[in-house]
């Protein structure tokens, strides 16, 4: 399975910190759920490191 990052809905208390630190234009928030764009993840896991609320995740 490929590997992606997914966020979980119940923790991301939609701050932008992911957002911020992304250099590839690859998260958004869409009607106030943070949303990643796959086609423009590349995993570097900046989002991941950022995240105050430990709200995204390694899916593999
Ligand atoms: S940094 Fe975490 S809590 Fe903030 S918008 Fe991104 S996923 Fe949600
Ligand atoms: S893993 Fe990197 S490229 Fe993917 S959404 Fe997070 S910060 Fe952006």
């Amino acid at each position: 399975m490929e590997r992606k990052i997914n966020i979980n809905r119940y923790k991301c208390a939609c701050c932008g910190a992911c957002i911020a630190v992304c250099n590839f234009n690859a998260n958004e928030i869409i009607n106030t759920f943070l949303e990643i764009k796959d086609k423009n993840c590349t995993l570097c896991f900046s989002c991941i490191k950022a995240c105050p609320f430990r709200a995204i995740e390694l899916e593999e």
